[in-house]
């Protein structure tokens, strides 16, 4: 099943949970625009590289189409199909002002250079420069992508149009108009969206914790849930995995990872591989890279009491049954990674009103909605007798109809 299938059935699932209107459903299942292209780009060699580009624009009826670019391999349209589902979802279970939408290209980014990077996101741009805006679509770091990406970006769309707010990307650095906190709001949002709901999960105290991925969320994320006392016993990146049952030094793995390219071989760990380190016995699991990573074969062996996602899309339909049935909760990826596209709207208000936050109220201002909407996502959970997944699209897809009509 591609991510996209499971989007759709996920989308059929709220429907048996709250009787939506077949039209309305039916209508969510297609996105607005899809947008697809080839770029081509110079290479450091002279020769030219042909790389697929796209842009797919969900729906926008709660504000303009949000949502990040990857670069990765993998990417195909319908993988950004899902992932702009999910934003459209996502951006209404936190009810800030966006609608979904997300872009990709088809690449390995760690084959390019620096200077083939910046023409492949100059390209990227070009190709799409009047889809995107301040008020139709505003793109965000996701997968492989970063500030130094979403600078070169803003930089391209300031050439072509002329625009001066610099709120058509966010996730900028902090330099280039980028807002403090963003780039630890995916994993602080979700930190507060568990310490809303670890309690009521069953989970207390110091707790052990399992990560699978080491980008920008899954690291950040180590970091948070470490400084608050618990204990990191595994992490992985996209070649594998370390564990060591006594707890990891972050900081030191980190610095690990910097000289050497890799989580593996770190000192006093032991490898796991990424599908073996789901399964590990612990108190979480964090899952933090890419979709469709539990599924039917492998949920009955999730060693975990409760299931965080900042990855988008780790866990499939059959994997969520089985998982409830075994009384594991998953907080789901369009509560628990909300925290990104959080601050990259607050990001967006402050270059449209020139202003700047302090980093206290932006995480302030993160914290109040991850936990009021963390609240709203649990409550319906109850009231519906639902998982936590349902209960959250119920919740977006209200707000989606309201906006609608
Ligand atoms: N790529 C992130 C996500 O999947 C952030 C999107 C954004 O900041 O617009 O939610």
């Amino acid at each position: 099943m591609s991510a996209f299938d499971n989007a759709l059935r996920q989308l059929s699932r709220a429907q048996a949970v709250f009787p939506f209107e077949e039209s309305f459903i039916e209508k969510l299942k297609t996105p607005n625009h899809i947008h697809e292209k080839n770029v081509m780009i110079d290479r450091d060699d002279g020769s030219k590289m042909d790389i697929e580009v796209y842009r797919v624009q969900h729906n926008n009826a709660r504000g303009p189409y949000k949502g990040g670019i990857r670069f990765h391999q993998q990417t195909d349209l319908q993988e950004v199909k899902a992932l702009a589902l999910w934003m459209a979802i996502k951006t209404a279970v936190v009810n800030i002002p966006m609608g979904g939408g997300k872009g990709g290209a088809t690449v390995d980014p760690k084959t390019l250079s620096k200077t083939e990077l910046e023409r492949l996101s100059r390209a990227w741009v070009r190709a799409f420069v009047d889809e995107i805006g301040p008020q139709k679509d505003v793109p965000a770091p996701d997968v492989n992508t970063t500030p130094q990406i979403m600078d070169w970006m803003t930089d391209e769309y300031q050439k072509l149009t002329g625009d001066k707010t610099g709120a058509t990307f966010t996730g900028k650095s902090v330099a280039h108009g980028g807002s403090l906190g963003r780039d630890r709001a995916t994993a602080l949002g979700g930190w507060f969206v568990f310490e809303t709901l670890a309690q009521r999960l069953g989970l207390l105290g110091s707790i052990k914790v399992v990560i699978q991925g080491f980008g920008n969320a899954g690291a950040t994320a180590a970091k948070i849930w470490s400084e608050h006392g618990h204990k990191i016993i595994a992490v992985s990146d996209s070649r594998g995995g370390i564990v060591n049952e006594g707890g990891l030094d972050i900081k030191a793995v980190e610095a690990w990872k910097e000289k050497t390219g890799k989580a593996e071989g770190f000192p006093g760990s032991r490898a796991v591989s990424n599908e073996a380190l789901l399964e590990l016995p612990c108190d979480l699991l964090i899952p933090a890279a890419l979709e469709n990573q539990i599924l039917e074969h492998n949920a009955l062996q999730i060693g975990a009491k409760v299931i965080l996602e900042l990855a988008n899309g780790p866990t499939s339909p059959e994997a969520d049954d089985i998982l409830f049935d075994r009384g594991i909760a998953v907080i789901p990826d369009i509560l628990a990674n909300a925290g990104g596209v959080t601050v990259s709207t607050f990001e967006w208000e402050q270059n449209l009103k020139g202003e700047k936050w302090s980093v206290e109220d932006v995480e302030s201002r993160l914290k109040k909605i991850m936990t009021e909407q963390a609240e709203d996502v649990y409550r319906l959970s109850q009231e519906f007798g639902t998982d936590l997944r349902r209960a959250a699209f119920v919740l977006a897809l209200r707000r989606i109809n309201e906006a609608i009509k």
